[in-house]
């Protein structure tokens, strides 16, 4: 099979196994594992933070940082199909009182003034005050794309004139940086709390991060106890990530330059079905309005010849490139899915 679901799938490489295999370890709850300490001093400094607490989740990571900006009552702002409202199970709420409203944005893309535009800092005792806004990049339902670091800024330096903090999700933030040469630092200077996913695209088996300022981070890991995740000798967990930073990060240039030759390739046989301006990275939507057939019937008939996908919605399907696929699956891919496409708007 070949698995375009997602980056999610991909497997700890032998040489990442054998890397794991000598890791130093100790207990962490007791802080005593020096190999997720060094990972988090690392991390941190890579984007420009104080202090960094590993989590086995990136939902966990998430939920730690907007609980550190937001109390109980307040608001967190995002784009309408983000992930901490739309695949968190409403964790925000559920666990931490937060109440949310959204703005939506073209392919999930940043424009700082939608994000202002619904906020209201500092309401008073009528209305809902909004304390933190949260930005996903890149950004998943959107279909990978980058937010412009020229919108981040912005939304920086208004956001901050009104004393509402904001999170960032950068579950694929290295996907981003790839893309856009930008660094890590200048994504992670324009936002209070930052979360990292090591276990997509980068390849580890598990584990994410929250980045932010000493105080919070020494919050967000009594609240990680709380949750039930604080772990053992997580230096295993750590020194994949490791392994990881060390060797994965360019690589995923042949990610996304492979996810668009699939784009290239649905073009030529239906040129509706990919916005190929908006495959950004390493994630292809297929658009199957005006097809006849539904997404999770063109999954099905991919299924059926060996390719694994996502259907989103009823005319929404997802592939997404990673590490464990070769070029010799992407030549398959592209040499069934554009007729499997056709015949779907065709039919
Ligand atoms: C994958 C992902 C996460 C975290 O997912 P977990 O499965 O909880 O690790 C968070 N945000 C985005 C945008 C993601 O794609």
């Amino acid at each position: 099979m070949i698995d375009l679901r997602s980056d999610t799938v991909t497997r700890p490489s032998a040489e990442m196994r054998a890397a794991i295999a000598s890791a130093p370890v100790g207990d962490d709850v007791y802080s005593d594992d020096p190999t997720v300490n060094a990972l988090e001093e690392r991390v941190a400094e890579l984007f420009g933070k104080e202090a960094g607490v590993f989590t086995p989740t990136g939902s966990l990571s998430n939920q730690l940082g907007i609980r550190t900006l937001v109390k109980p009552g307040e608001e967190l702002l995002t784009e309408t199909f983000a992930h901490i409202v739309r695949a968190e199970l409403g964790a925000g709420a559920a666990f931490s009182g937060i109440t949310t409203r959204t703005w939506e944005g073209d392919h999930g893309l940043l424009n700082a003034q939608d994000a202002m535009a619904i906020a209201r800092p500092d309401s008073g005792p009528y209305l809902v005050s909004t304390t933190a806004i949260a930005i996903e990049n890149t950004h998943n339902f959107g279909g990978g794309t980058v937010q412009p670091i020229s919108e981040i800024r912005k939304l920086r330096e208004l956001t901050s004139k009104v004393g509402i903090a904001t999170h960032l999700d950068g579950a694929r933030i290295w996907n981003a940086h790839i893309a856009s040469g930008v660094s890590f630092k200048d994504y992670g200077e324009n936002f209070d709390t930052v979360s990292v996913c090591f276990s997509k695209g980068l390849g580890a088996p598990i584990g994410s991060m929250l980045l932010s300022t000493k105080d919070r981070v020494r919050e967000a890991r009594v609240w990680r106890k709380r949750y039930g995740a604080g772990m053992r000798q997580v230096g295993i967990l750590a020194d994949g990530v490791n392994f990881a930073l060390d060797n994965n990060i360019a690589a995923l240039a042949e990610d996304h330059r492979r996810a668009h030759e699939i784009a290239e390739a649905c073009v030529a046989a239906v040129p509706q079905s990919v916005d190929l301006e908006y495959v950004h990275t390493n994630i292809v939507v297929i658009n199957l309005v005006g097809a006849k057939q539904s997404a999770q019937e063109l999954a099905a008939a991919l299924k059926d010849a060996g390719i694994l996908s996502s259907a989103l919605g009823p005319t929404t399907l997802r592939l997404v490139t990673h590490r464990d696929l070769t070029d010799q699956d992407i030549s398959k891919t592209n040499s069934v899915l554009p007729e499997l496409l056709q015949g779907a708007f065709k039919l």
